[in-house]
């Protein structure tokens, strides 16, 4: 552990407080200005310089992302680094009531508890005021708080990225304890299929009809579903279509997605689920429009890079040991990446997320901190 952070009871209590706090000022994707404005609030009086960019103008939410910088000391040669949390979360997020119980806190039950991710909010901002107090002059920093994460990573994709110098990157937004980090994430595709039949009366002349609700079940069984490989995954997760009983079925919609780590076999994948739709709208004489975009793309950071070796020796100062993992969902550093900036997902601590049972442990959020805190100082 680093020599200026003491875990005793007055940084526990501050970070519970904080915690709470913040989780109670509701954030819901496209609806954070409330809370942008109380972190903003925070890192100016950190010391920071903080700007907000147009990414909520650009995705329809009442704010866009804050970008806040630390200049940091002019005679030290150390390169800036970026931080990252988010400030959306999922619904139910709104009159978020935390409560701790023992060491850990909850929600009332009825919410999230938006530890996804607040916890993450609340590891750079404690982590930051710690490492002012070890040093009066801290190395150049930059600090990037995003929107609509649970999005499709909509805010760090129109993030304004000419703002940012750094070339290292730490999203504090992982479902696993602290030590574990995050060196790799799939590409995601999302695609839209649409089948355009013949409506006809199904009991007068249903031979004039074509059945877009046959015809999508045709391709179904052909499709690919879940683990295509180790590591690859696809789905069809939502499927909508038909206006009465008695009419043969002119019109379905199917929206699904492809998952990988190899973004050749990503886009090979989703090949096959073209065909096959785009075959069986042949067979049957409907017609098959399919539409794919692609949310964000893979990455793997290196164990010998330089953004995994600042992180081996953070992770030692606070006396934990460092896990590499791949996950097999987005977060903000799979924008970083793809915008040259070499960046891994950190765990955080947090438990259940995306449910009302969602949880965090005191120990995690206090370890979550000091880990901010010996990246700042680079220790
Ligand atoms: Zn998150």
């Amino acid at each position: 552990m680093h020599s200026t952070i003491v875990d005793g009871p007055k940084l526990r209590a501050e970070l519970i407080e904080e915690f709470c706090n913040l989780a109670r000022v509701d954030s819901e994707p496209y609806e954070e200005a409330d809370l942008a404005e109380v972190i903003e609030r925070s890192l100016l009086e950190l010391g920071f310089e903080v700007e907000r960019d147009n990414a909520g103008e650009r995705i329809g939410g009442n704010s866009g992302n804050l970008i806040a910088k630390l200049p940091g000391n002019r005679c030290s040669n150390a390169k800036s680094i970026l931080l990252c949390a988010h400030l959306d979360r999922v619904p139910p997020g709104k009159g978020v009531k935390p409560r701790l119980d023992g060491d850990r806190i909850y929600s009332s039950g009825d919410t999230v508890l938006g530890a996804d991710d607040v916890a993450g909010l609340v590891a750079i901002l404690a982590g930051m005021r710690m490492a002012r107090k070890a040093q009066s002059t801290l190395p150049p920093l930059e600090v990037a708080i995003t929107v609509c994460e649970e999005k499709g990573l909509q805010g760090s994709r129109h993030l304004d990225y000419s703002k940012l110098q750094s070339k290292m990157g730490f999203v504090f937004d992982a479902a696993r304890p602290v030590g574990v980090v995050i060196a790799g994430a799939p590409t995601h595709i999302k695609f839209d299929v649409d089948i355009i039949g013949r409506a006809a009366h199904a009991g007068i002349n249903p031979q004039d009809g074509v059945s877009a609700v046959r015809t999508a079940g045709a391709a179904l069984t052909r499709v690919p579903f879940g683990w295509v490989d180790e590591n690859t995954t696809a789905n069809i997760g939502m499927i909508r279509g038909g206006e009465a009983m008695n009419i043969v079925c002119e019109r379905v919609h199917l929206v699904g997605e492809v998952r990988s780590h190899d973004d050749a076999v990503a886009e090979r994948v989703l090949g096959q689920f073209k065909e096959c739709f785009a075959e069986e709208a042949a067979n049957s004489g409907a017609r098959a429009e399919f539409e794919a975009s692609t949310l964000y793309r893979s990455y793997r950071v290196d164990e010998k890079s330089d953004t995994v070796q600042l992180l081996r020796r953070a992770l030692s100062s606070i006396g934990r040991s460092m896990t590499l993992e791949l996950s097999n969902g987005g977060t903000d550093a799979n924008q970083f990446n793809a915008h040259g900036i070499e960046s891994v997902g950190l765990g955080i601590g947090f438990e259940q997320a995306h449910s009302t049972r969602e949880s965090i442990a005191v120990d995690e959020l206090v370890a979550a901190a000091s880990l901010a805190c010996c990246l700042i100082l680079r220790d």
